[in-house]
């Protein structure tokens, strides 16, 4: 039977006799257990069901965030004050490790939770926290952020989009592609230039309403993955924003948005090594049960070694990865710990996938088939959160 929802292997130990197939893990405490438990439950319940209906139409729809926040999905980090739970990145990596285990790339509540309400919650002020935190927390109010260009991605500090300051209100004009949420989004962390004169020191950041006029919303793009979440392009005409939302000072948004690096970088991490692992078990599973030339799939020594080598890569990579989920919850993880996290377990998620396909043979090639979701999901972990490249270039520098 194809296992289209990635449900059926979640936690369980597929390696036989004495020895688990992984280490116990020693981050977690049994409250942690228990929240993991509820957002596993949620994911199985709310989530999978529909899951191909939403990726055949590009997108989730809105009632899936409000249920995800009434569950205490997309708060975790959110302070109390502002109807969070502010519990903190062990219990953000739980609700990514979860996602990421069921193979529900969308919609991106990763972005939403883990990239845009971070900076909100470090650098905007009592009235901008106030406004746009509980929603956030609830799932009412759905927010992406606006970094990239059509022609400028990894080089972010030759954004053209500009905010010409007229009295109290921001004149914006440009565009921006790829950005996820976009579609469904009611807000937009946008990255703009109000000095151009100035490269990186002229960034601002602004918090935009996306129903202001001169705020266009337009394609939804097609991907080869992560389909069950949008991905706009978007337009800019002399759209008005008020100078109370900025976020930051004029110009202080490069640095705003260095600080939240860190933690993009490893929250693709988390996922990556949450799909490996549940990939490997699935894959063991699949192999024992899928006979050829009269044998199990997994007694031919090939199945065996190649699992062999991945099991052992993804238990280091899962060694490296709760260190970092530690260091970053005391708020220790450096810019090249997090680099090396996003670098190795990106480029490792892709070796795996792809073997456990080809071990899935025909199979493996077909969409109902969790393995080949994934495969094609994966491919953009090593282009987003900054490229492997930009990745490496950054480790080298520290060197
Ligand atoms: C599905 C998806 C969702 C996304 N979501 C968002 C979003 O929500 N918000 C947002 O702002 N952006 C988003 N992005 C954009 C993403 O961050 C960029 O695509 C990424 O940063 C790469 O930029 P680029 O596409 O312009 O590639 P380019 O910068 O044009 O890179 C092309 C190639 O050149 C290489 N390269 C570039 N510079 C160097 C260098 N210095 N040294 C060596 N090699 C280099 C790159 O590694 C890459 O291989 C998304 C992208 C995708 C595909």
């Amino acid at each position: 039977m194809p296992d289209t929802t990635g449900a059926a292997s979640a936690h369980t130990r597929p390696g036989e006799g004495a020895i688990p197939l992984w280490l116990p893990r020693n981050i977690f405490e049994s409250e942690h257990e228990m929240f993991r438990d509820s957002v596993r439950r949620f994911i199985a319940a709310e989530m999978l069901p529909d899951y191909p209906k939403w990726e055949e139409a590009g997108m989730a729809p809105r009632e899936i965030w409000a249920k995800a926040g009434a569950a205490g999905l997309l708060g975790t980090s959110i302070p109390a004050a502002h109807g969070g739970a502010e519990a903190g990145f062990v219990y953000d990596s739980i609700v990514i490790e979860e996602l990421g285990r069921a193979g529900a790339s969308g919609p991106s509540f990763d972005l939403h939770s883990y990239i845009v309400a971070p900076f909100l919650i470090k650098f905007g002020n009592d009235e901008q926290k106030q406004r746009w935190l509980p929603g956030m927390a609830d799932g009412t109010t759905i927010s992406s952020v606006a970094m990239t260009e059509p022609d400028s991605g990894s080089d972010l500090a030759a954004v053209r989009t500009t905010a010409i300051r007229k009295g109290d209100r921001y004149i914006v004009n440009g565009s921006k592609i790829f950005i996820t949420n976009g579609i469904v989004g009611d807000l937009c962390l946008l990255v703009v230039k109000t000095d151009m004169a100035l490269g990186a020191k002229g960034v601002s950041l602004l918090l935009v309403d996306t129903k202001s006029p001169g705020y266009t919303k337009s394609r939804n793009l097609k991907k080869i993955g992560n389909k069950a979440q949008d991905t706009a392009v978007l337009y800019f005409d002399d759209l008005e924003v008020p100078v109370e939302n900025r976020l930051g000072g004029e110009n202080e948004g490069w640095r705003l948005l260095m600080s939240g690096l860190v933690q993009e970088r490893l929250i693709v991490a988390v996922r990556a090594v949450a799909t490996c692992e549940a990939a490997l078990e699935q894959t063991i599973a699949y192999t024992k049960e899928r006979k050829a030339f009269g044998k199990r799939v997994f007694d031919f020594q090939n199945t065996r070694f190649t699992l062999a080598d991945l099991v052992t890569e993804v238990q280091i990579a899962r060694t490296f990865m709760d260190r970092c989920i530690t260091l970053h919850a005391e708020g220790e993880c450096d810019m090249r710990t997090a680099a090396m996290a996003k670098l190795s377990t990106t480029e490792l998620q892709q070796k795996v996938l792809d073997a456990c396909l080809q071990l899935h043979g025909g199979n493996g090639y077909m969409w109902e088939y969790w393995i080949a979701r994934q495969w094609a999901d994966a491919r953009v972990h090593r282009i987003y959160a900054g490229t492997n490249e930009i990745m490496k270039e950054l480790i080298g520098r520290t060197l």
